[in-house]
């Protein structure tokens, strides 16, 4: 019988050896890592910045990071902070490295809630009721009480970095310039996720200009008082995030687009504890001491329009892109890294079946 020549290139690495390539890791590109490697695919994340490391522009090391459901999001959005709440709640049950707690949370809201906004978290925490008047201080017009969890990124990054390791992950500190030098250094692999964060502003062949860098800058209170957590929900943005592994709380939160500084700016700072101590005044007292403060500041990754997670072909590679989380990289994440390891199984079953 004659032989037909396959009309596809085949990949010269075969499917159980060939890599999937993440470019970023930070949350979003080590949850997928981890997920990845979990569901049976060797992985190679490609970063300038790795867990543990604490750079302005990596944002991954100075969330909150708390969880708290996200107004005005789409319906398929909400079920990917569903997916990372359940991830994260299995964390905090089983494995207390994860830096990953369940606290007791107390938001209090501006305004009524409305169909669209943060109130369709109820079916997610656990616990969740609404405050009785006189449970909630008399400038807010509602409020609720339920259970939700905290990441210390400080103890997550290194704890995922470690999985990965253990999972046979392998990382690889190197900035790179465009898409196409990491294309260059695995040119057998067909599948690469950009979870480059802020860096999507700027690789060459991406350059996305809706991109754009949102500073934060939060204060860390060293304090045994550090198992709830306080959320005002309206044009204030308010919140103490509890740390109780740290025995710290943060208070925050401030966005500033476009500044990048790397410096303490203390009007910043004693309005937030101004602003903390009004919310939660149990907590946090007017005049906390000096040696018990430290600040945080980092480049949240924002876009305009909200983040990309989608799919493209590029000549014979499949780009996955996965970037602009702003302040939500956290809440997003492990629901994020799901759908991307879907993403990935139904490039790959294309690649194996040539259908
Ligand atoms: C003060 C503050 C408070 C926050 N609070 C919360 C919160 O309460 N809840 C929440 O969900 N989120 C919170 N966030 C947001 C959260 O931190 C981010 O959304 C999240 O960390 C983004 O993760 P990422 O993996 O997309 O990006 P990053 O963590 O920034 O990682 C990007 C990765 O890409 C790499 N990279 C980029 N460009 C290149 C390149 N050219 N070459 C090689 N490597 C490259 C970097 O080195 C890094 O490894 C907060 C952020 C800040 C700053």
């Amino acid at each position: 019988m004659e032989s037909v020549e396959h009309p596809v290139d085949i990949p010269s690495i075969p499917f159980a050896q060939r890599p999937i390539i993440i470019l970023g890791a930070g949350i979003i590109g080590c949850a997928t890592a981890r997920q990845l490697l979990r569901n049976g695919f060797p992985v190679v994340l490609v970063a300038e910045y790795l867990p543990g490391d604490q750079n302005l522009f990596y944002a991954s090391a100075w969330a909150g990071a708390a969880w708290h459901a996200a107004g005005g999001i789409r319906p398929e959005y909400r079920y990917y902070q569903a997916i990372t709440h359940r991830h994260l709640l299995k964390m905090a049950q089983e494995d207390p490295e994860s830096g990953v707690c369940i606290v007791d949370t107390r938001e209090y809201l501006e305004d009524p809630p409305t169909d669209n906004s943060a109130i369709w978290g109820k079916t997610v925490v656990s616990k969740f009721r609404a405050l009785k008047p006189g449970e909630y201080p008399t400038n807010f017009v509602c409020g609720w009480a339920y259970n939700t969890l905290v990441t210390d990124p400080t103890r997550h990054m290194p704890y995922l970095g470690k999985q990965i390791n253990a999972l046979g992950g392998q990382f690889i500190r190197k900035r790179v310039e465009s898409l196409q030098e990491l294309y260059d250094m695995f040119p057998d692999s067909c599948i690469f996720v950009n979870a480059s964060g802020i860096g999507s502003k700027t690789l060459s062949d991406v350059r996305d200009e809706k991109c754009f860098p949102e500073r934060g800058q939060n204060v860390f209170f060293r304090t045994n008082n550090c198992h709830t957590m306080y959320f005002r929900n309206g044009k204030e943005y308010t919140y103490v995030i509890p740390r109780p592994l740290s025995n710290g709380v943060v208070l925050g939160g401030v966005k500033q687009i476009d500044n990048l500084s790397p410096d303490v700016d203390m009007d910043v700072a004693r309005d937030e504890i101004a602003r903390a101590h009004r919310l939660a005044p149990e907590i946090v007292p007017e005049h906390p001491p000096e040696d018990s403060l430290h600040h945080i500041i980092g480049i949240r990754p924002s876009r305009q329009g909200g983040f990309r997670l989608d799919s493209e072909k590029v000549g014979s590679r499949i780009v996955l892109s996965a970037y602009g989380f702003g302040g939500g990289g956290y809440a997003f994440s492990y629901g994020v890294a799901d759908t991307l390891v879907k993403m990935v199984e139904t490039a790959e079953r294309e690649n194996v079946i040539l259908s």
